[in-house]
């Protein structure tokens, strides 16, 4: 822990920790668990989930282990699994075991059958809408299903046939026998068990009844011995059944402790695993890691660093109360984090020629770079100057206003590294675009020369035309255009959609310093932004994605 994290008060997980250890609960140990339903991949809520998990464990001395909540066989798939566990081990973390809900099936059916006999559960053979039909409101009591008071021996009789897979999906239910007057819904005789004929992705075939959450969690926290178990506000109302159940199965003193807080949302964002699951199916996005994805593996691929998400999370904190980020608050921190590690690159989006007519054909000069101007330990490189170079399209202006300190006939301005330029003219094709632009170079102004401190307002980037090299960037925008697309109801999701949240550049020229760029290397392409190596690259087809620009809307909002 940094002195800083030291410091800072308590959260009030930690805080109830802290109490729980002073009293002596659970011998001392403290034991979390991250629980995913593998039905899909990690998004960046989930990652604010991880590191309260893993982050108390490590904090307190404790352990937490993985589990996947693999109830539902419909949707779930080792694919899902695979990654889940590949995003977590990115995030920085590292789980003591890995857990299964489904290595409690057996345990779970012989506690419910344990149920059945002791009269606190029963197989109603009423249809899903007959049964919310009875459940009541908050304010009026529900009505008992007629097979409320089925004997024991018949519900035994019943719940073990549903399993040999006698009786088709929905036929039956397995409920618990609690209380249809109870002001908590979830105690009016909730779902244990219902019947799925699918196979599961680690039991196969073996069941087919298969445990509902409010039936698996609760007593998978107290088979493995978690001590507390984190999870997201809309659960508050769930606990009185968790510690129903766990009161029934436990023996001792040791129970786990269900403890919520609020959710992750980020502005322009949609967080839903099934929201994203769409996305994906529909090929509204290039799959689970498309850039634009909220998802771990697609910040990853955008470019974004695990240091990055976990001090955005850090920032964000936990409390008990639901609200949305400004995903601005995001970018800050990967910018943040960049600044102080990404190497400075030059690269030319939208290229035009720069000619410097009184350079010497054929004459190339190796100009330094600095690496990091934040961090001058890494160094650095070199870049080639030429009489040819490109230079970005708007950077230079024909008729310019005043306070355009670029690139217009009779100003000067710096070219970064190298010398202070004056621009001279301009040549256009037949349909007037501009297809050349043309300087002169000052050579008594490169960098590091005494002269060189005369004052210019411009500085620009460029690089050689000879030596540099193409490259694709791809730049991303927001996908959704509305700042909480979640409560946009009467909408269809898809008016929603950014339809330009994906540009690709596909004539950039970039230094040849990158020619030795790896995957998801980072770079600050100067006056541009952040940029990382995308893997669809190949030897001599460079792509790069623009993480985040260099303007930082958070910074303005906070300095308001
Ligand atoms: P989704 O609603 O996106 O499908 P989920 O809750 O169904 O997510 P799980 O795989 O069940 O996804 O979640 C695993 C853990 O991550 C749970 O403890 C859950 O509370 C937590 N979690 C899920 N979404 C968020 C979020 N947006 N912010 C914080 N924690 C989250
Ligand atoms: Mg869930």
């Amino acid at each position: 822990m940094t002195e800083e994290e030291g410091k800072k008060s308590l959260n009030f997980i930690e805080a109830i920790v802290e109490k729980d250890l002073a009293e002596g609960k659970n011998d001392g140990r403290i034991q979390t668990r991250f629980p995913p339903e593998p039905n899909g991949y990690l998004h960046i809520g989930h990652a604010k989930a991880i590191c309260l998990d893993f982050g108390i464990a490590d904090q307190y001395k404790g352990i937490c282990n993985l589990r996947f909540d693999d109830t539902n066989p419909v949707k779930e798939d080792v694919e899902y699994v695979d990654s889940i566990k590949e995003d977590i081990q990115w995030l920085g973390f590292q789980w003591n075991e890995i857990y299964y809900a489904s290595d409690y099936f057996r345990q779970l059916y012989d506690f419910a059958v344990q149920l059945i006999k002791e009269g606190k559960a029963y197989i109603d053979e009423q249809s899903a809408e007959v049964i919310a039909q009875q459940k009541g409101t908050p304010t009026q009591p529900g009505t008992n299903s007629p097979y409320r008071d089925r004997p024991v021996e018949e519900n035994l009789d019943l719940f073990e046939r549903m399993n040999k897979g006698e009786f088709e999906e929905g036929r039956m239910t397995l409920r618990a026998k609690i209380d249809m007057a109870s002001p908590n819904m979830h105690f009016r005789d909730p779902i244990m068990y219902r019947i799925i004929h699918h196979s599961h992705h680690r039991t196969g075939t073996e069941w087919k009844v298969y445990p509902m959450y409010d039936f698996a969690h609760g007593q998978s926290d107290y088979f493995e011995g978690v001590t507390h178990s984190l999870c997201t506000l809309e659960f508050e109302v769930h606990r009185p059944l968790y510690d129903y159940y766990v009161d029934l199965l436990a023996t001792g003193e040791y129970r786990p402790r269900q403890i919520e807080f609020n959710r992750l949302n980020l502005t322009y964002t949609v967080m839903s695993k099934r929201k994203l699951l769409q996305l994906v199916k529909e090929g509204l996005v290039n799959g689970w890691d498309d850039p634009r994805m909220p998802t771990i593996c697609g910040y990853r691929r955008r470019g974004f660093t695990p240091e990055s998400i976990r001090n955005f999370i850090n920032k964000v904190g936990y409390t008990k109360y639901d609200g949305i980020i400004d995903v601005a608050l995001l970018e800050h921190s990967i910018r943040e984090d960049l600044n102080m590690r990404a190497p400075r690159v030059s690269a030319v989006l939208d290229p035009v020629k720069l000619i410097i007519t009184n350079y010497p054909e054929g004459q190339v000069e190796m100009m330094e770079a600095i690496n990091n101007p934040e961090d001058l330990s890494a160094g650095s490189h070199e870049i080639a100057f030429t009489r040819e170079l490109f230079i970005e399209r708007d950077d230079f202006m024909e008729d310019a206003p005043k306070k355009f300190f670029r690139m217009t006939p009779g100003r000067e301005v710096r070219l970064k590294n190298a010398y202070i330029v004056k621009c001279t003219g301009v040549k256009k094709n037949d349909a007037g675009e501009i297809v050349e632009t043309y300087a002169e170079y000052d050579p008594l102004t490169r960098t590091g020369m005494p002269e060189s401190n005369r004052k210019v307002k411009g500085t620009l980037h460029w690089v050689s035309a000879e030596h540099s090299l193409p490259a694709e960037v791809r730049l991303y925008d927001r996908l959704f255009m509305v700042e909480n697309p979640s409560e946009e109801k009467e909408k269809d999701f898809h008016e929603l959609l950014n339809p330009d949240s994906l540009t690709i550049l596909k004539n950039c020229r970039v230094e040849m310093e990158l020619q030795q760029a790896k995957p998801y290397d980072h770079f600050q392409f100067q006056r541009l932004g952040y940029f990382n190596l995308d893997p669809d690259s190949t030897e001599g087809h460079l792509v790069f994605n623009r993480t985040v620009s260099l303007k930082d809307s958070w910074s303005k909002v906070k300095d308001k």
